[in-house]
């Protein structure tokens, strides 16, 4: 036999024979808490593995005979099932300053959804039936009348997110005909979401009226011809257009639109249900002033602004819904008896509107007072400190978050948290790119945001009861 290691065949096979046999190595005590976790059948398949593997090494010569006792073999297969076993949906601490962070799942729902979600999923329930005249219902009519009630609309249905409440309103309303919308509102959401795409994916044709920066009401007026379905409007959720800019408002198009007899939607994204102005937050237009004002349906999120679960909700004209809700898409696209149950949970905290910023997570994040963040940052900073070591200087300093998901993208909230630096750029060793990897690594784990020269790590979204978890996570990170 010819090797690269330098074993003669005899070495090589008197090493072979040192493989013990996985029967003997399971009934060892060593394996008995391996077994007793993840149950024989997994154990001795990752067994024969790890010992495939060590015949592997021995035959390119990096094999060693120690790595073969019961205990070390324990050891390695404990780790590797524990890594191969471990859930892929992991909790992680959103330090990014990002509240509403797509990648990581949007709004937080309150304790009272997470209640209304448990019973949904254990229990049966009126999901599709009328508990008053025992006759088939319909899923909507659950949360249709706190729908209306909180907007002002007439009608209301619901999909699974706002992409698709888009593409079910298009589709519906104007399939093969022409719906116009300003060059300045061609907006793309990340993820695929284009209106230009959407449109032709509808089957609706776009016609773009006015420029990327202005756009006049008889631009609209002008492109109104006979295959025209709808007037629309989209909100910039994810740029500002400024400078010598014109926009025709939403009531200037309404009134266009009512005199040719033609419908406005208007795609809100984020939909906002209150003036989050009173908390002191930027304004956006709630959806009650955007009905108001004369659109006939407005579509958003249930995950943005709402802080509700992931859903798409069309409201608007009840002749208009009740097309929409006819169409074939409406079948494909229709929510989930979990989705149901969560976003009835939310919106009922909306009916209180004293104790609203109190319960409604997304808006207690976002109205979160910088003092206590600053006294958070105090709080963790020697843990963090001490994890990192002394290449690194950490410091509590302020720093600015983002709402996200598109709402409101120029407008940061005043933050706190904690700046992680290099202590002396002449040390070499070390760069932030390995804190925020070893910050990852964490049993659940930490993200924060890397930007001149700092690894930040905002606590907006680290809430109290999560701090102890938080540190003492730091302090052991094993
Ligand atoms: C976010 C957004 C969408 C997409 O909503 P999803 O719920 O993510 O599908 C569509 N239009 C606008 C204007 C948005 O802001």
């Amino acid at each position: 036999m010819s090797d690269v290691t330098g074993n003669d065949g005899g070495e090589l096979r008197a090493l072979m024979a040192r493989v013990p046999s996985v029967e003997r190595v399971l009934a060892s005590a060593e394996f008995e808490p391996v077994i007793a976790a993840y149950g024989r059948t997994q154990t001795l398949d990752t067994l024969r593995a790890t010992l495939d593997a060590w015949r592997a090494d021995a035959q390119a010569g990096r094999a060693s005979v120690e790595a073969l006792s019961d205990a070390r073999l324990a050891q390695s297969v404990g780790a590797g099932l524990a890594k191969r076993t471990r859930s892929k949906v992991r909790s992680v601490f959103n330090l990014t300053g990002t509240v509403l962070h797509t990648n990581l799942g949007r709004a937080l729902l309150p304790d009272e959804a997470v209640s209304a979600v448990a019973e949904m999923l254990t229990r049966p329930a009126n999901l599709e039936f009328d508990l008053d005249t025992g006759a088939r219902g319909d899923r909507d009519d659950l949360v249709n009348g706190l729908i209306c009630e909180l907007t002002g609309a007439q009608a209301a249905t619901i999909v699974n997110n706002n992409a698709a409440a888009v593409l079910l309103t298009l589709s519906a309303l104007a399939s093969r005909k022409e719906v116009i919308v300003s060059r300045g509102e061609l907006v793309e959401i990340g993820g695929a979401f284009r209106i230009p795409d959407i449109m032709s994916r509808a089957g609706a044709k776009l016609r773009e009226v006015g420029t990327t920066n202005r756009t006049h009401l008889k631009d609209y007026d002008e492109a109104i011809g006979p295959k025209t379905a709808l007037l629309m409007k989209v909100h910039c959720s994810n740029y500002a257009v400024s400078g010598f800019t014109k926009e025709v408002t939403l009531a200037e198009l309404a009134l266009l639109a009512r005199t040719r007899g033609l419908p406005v939607a208007v795609d809100l994204g984020s939909g906002t249900l209150v003036d989050l102005a009173q908390w002191g937050l930027p304004r956006e237009a709630t959806v009650r002033e955007t009905v108001a004002a004369g659109a006939d349906l407005v579509t958003f999120s249930g995950d943005k602004l709402l802080g509700g679960p992931q859903a798409g909700l069309i409201v608007g004209r009840k002749d208009l819904i009740a097309k929409i809700k006819k169409h074939p898409l409406k079948r494909a696209l229709r929510v989930g008896k979990l989705t149901l149950a969560a976003l009835e949970a939310v919106l009922r905290l909306y009916r209180t509107p004293e104790t609203l910023a109190d319960r409604l997570t997304t808006l207690r994040l976002l109205t979160r007072p910088a003092d206590a963040m600053r006294v958070a940052a105090e709080r963790i900073e020697p843990a963090l400190q001490r994890m990192i070591g002394d290449k690194f200087t950490v410091s509590a300093e302020p720093m600015f978050s983002q709402i996200g998901s598109g709402a409101l993208p120029v407008d940061v909230l005043p933050s706190y948290g904690l700046a992680v630096r290099l202590s002396s750029v002449k040390r070499a060793g070390g760069d932030l790119n390995r804190i925020e990897k070893r910050l990852r690594d964490l049993p659940r784990p930490v993200l924060g945001r890397i930007a001149d020269n700092a690894l930040r790590l905002d606590l907006r979204c680290l809430e109290e009861a999560d701090e102890a978890a938080f540190i003492a996570q730091l302090d052991a990170p094993e």
